[in-house]
């Protein structure tokens, strides 16, 4: 248990804290030219040890500080057992100095140096000075420590660390040889976090090992840190849920289905997901922070590692100032959680009216069409025989046949032009996520008695599929039209307009099959029969070509 004071308990970062370079997560290029330079005894006396926090610089600075003394110094690592690397493995040492600028402005410190500096190490071969956050030293600390660096003895090393760069002056940085840390890759993170576990018998799944690393961001110090809080917590078994409640996120799994759901426009399910959300007790802002970090992983991912995307990256980049406009919604309110629903159920909204929208304008052009093909539409109406019982039957195929066979463009065009009513009920608590699925359809075709509505993708169409009654409820309704619906995906319909247009060019014509029921009943793609009693061949030739006009446009009938 964190009971604090390290003579009861080490913290795992301080127990596995490298002894040597070999042993450091990360850092390969620093490491590299670091162990180069040892071994062929090229020793600077200012080093800068520049990067994010918890990526190493003061272990690596450690170890540093060991190899220049180390008498048994191997291929640029030190033995960690000769009397010099155990001196300055021993807290006592004098002549290693560490020095926390960020603790005080290190004028003492500085002043204290400049008065030693010159005296010789007391056992070591070279006196060390490491300075940690040397940024934060105060300009007479800085200016003592310039004169050092200046000309220091030839036995002081000066390492000096920063996590900001940009803040320590270029008198400094002019007279150190510098090395930039970066941030720990998750995989290396992973790999430390595994050894750590395995010495420490601490139960946990690999792929919480992966949310640690994540979430540490690169620092391999609060990496460690929150394997030390989460098995104080419980060794036996680190579960996924006891690391959403000890730091405060949500797993990428949970953040992925958000966004799937949010982009499908499932407003029914999102809600159960903002509610499980809150019962994990994350903080509302927290949970938007992690959104959009993970949206911006995707994007970075996909423009520099061309990893693909599961949504197109215009898409992304605007949900990633929508969110962050969310974020800054609700920062201040004290119903985050309300609120966070609110706004995304607006931006569930507008994405229905963009849908409209573009129905409307849609209907706009076909609306010439069918005033050019208004007897046509008449002449049809009059050959077709009564549907019956097409509700109860799931050969789609035929209900698709019987749909194509009786086409109407009026039908489809009355419940375009009055698809905007279904609006009105978008956040009725009961029906609020039928309307929704209706309004993210693209209706296609329709008859008096069937309609064909295509979704982006087949989980929408599952889904659509599950509440037909009730979406053929609201049509009836809202609408007042009694309609069979057919379900079908985007990609479907494209093979089914080619299709029909195939069929129409060919002669080929629908023919309506009256009982669907009788198994044996097969869609007729055969030509035309002479037998037609109705049409001469002339007419049906007519009819065929302004039907697709009607129902696609001209300018699709008409390619090839
Ligand atoms: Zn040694």
């Amino acid at each position: 248990m964190l009971i604090g004071g390290e003579i009861l308990y080490q913290a795992l970062y301080r127990k596995y804290r490298p002894k040597t370079f070999e042993d450091l997560a990360g850092q390969q290029y620093v490491i590299t030219t670091l162990k180069n330079a040892l071994k062929a005894k090229k020793i600077s006396h200012a080093y800068l040890f520049s990067g994010p926090r918890g990526v190493g610089k003061t272990t690596v600075a450690k170890i540093l500080a060991k190899a220049i003394n180390c008498e048994n110094l191997e291929n640029g690592e030190p033995c960690n057992e000769c009397s010099n690397c155990l001196e300055v493995l021993n807290k006592k040492c004098v002549d290693i100095v560490e020095i926390d600028a960020a603790s005080n402005n290190g004028v003492d410190e500085i002043r204290e140096l400049k008065n030693k500096i010159n005296l010789v190490p007391s056992s070591l071969k070279y006196k060390c000075y490491i300075i940690d956050e040397v940024h934060m030293l105060s300009i007479g600390a800085f200016n003592a420590l310039l004169k050092t660096l200046e000309e220091p003895p030839e036995h002081v090393v000066f390492i000096l660390a920063t996590t900001e760069i940009h803040k320590v002056p270029e008198t400094v940085l002019s007279r150190c040889q510098c090395y930039n840390f970066t941030k720990i890759s998750v995989e290396d993170t992973v790999n430390r976090l595994k050894k750590v576990i395995q010495q420490e018998k601490i139960n946990v799944d690999e792929f919480i090992l992966d949310e640690i690393a994540k979430a540490s961001d690169g620092s391999l110090r609060d990496a460690l840190g929150l394997l030390d809080q989460l098995s104080s917590f419980n060794k036996e078994k680190i579960t996924i849920d006891l690391f959403e409640k000890i730091r405060g996120v949500l797993n990428t799994d949970k953040i992925k289905d958000f966004l799937d759901t949010f982009y499908n426009n499932e407003r029914e399910k999102i809600l159960q997901l903002i509610q499980t959300f809150d019962k994990t007790g994350i903080d509302f802002v927290k949970i938007i922070d992690q959104i959009i970090q993970y949206l911006r992983d995707e994007l970075i991912d996909f423009y520099l590692n061309h990893k693909q995307l599961d949504y197109p990256d215009e898409k992304i980049i605007r949900s990633i100032q929508q969110f962050d406009a969310i974020q800054n919604k609700i920062k201040h309110s004290n119903n985050t959680k309300i609120m966070f629903e609110i706004e995304i159920l607006n931006l569930m909204k507008e994405k229905s009216k963009i849908i409209s929208r573009e129905i409307k304008y849609d209907s706009k052009i076909e609306n010439k069409d069918v005033l050019e093909n208004q007897t046509d539409n008449k002449k049809s109406e009059f050959i077709e025989k009564p549907i019956e019982n097409i509700i109860d039957d799931n050969k789609i195929d035929v209900k698709i046949n019987n749909i194509f066979a009786r086409a109407k463009k009026e039908k489809l065009l009355y419940i375009k032009n009055n698809i905007e009513k279904f609006n009105d009920f978008i956040f009725d608590t009961e029906v609020g996520y039928i309307i929704c699925m209706i309004l993210d359809g693209n209706l296609r075709v329709a008859s008096d008695e069937g309609l064909i509505i295509s979704y982006e993708y087949a989980s929408m169409v599952e889904k659509a599929l599950e509440k037909q009654k009730l979406i053929e409820e609201q049509f009836s309704k809202i609408l007042d039209i009694d309609i069979n619906v057919v379900f079908i995906t985007d990609e479907q319909w494209e093979k089914l307009k080619e299709d029909f247009i195939f069929k129409k060019k060919n002669k080929i014509k629908y023919q309506y099959i009256e009982n669907i029921e009788n198994n044996e009943q097969k869609i007729p793609d055969q030509k035309l029969d002479n037998n037609d009693k109705i049409i001469s061949n002339e007419e049906q030739k007519e009819d065929a070509y302004k039907t697709a006009i009607d129902l696609f446009g001209k300018n699709v009938v008409e390619m090839e």
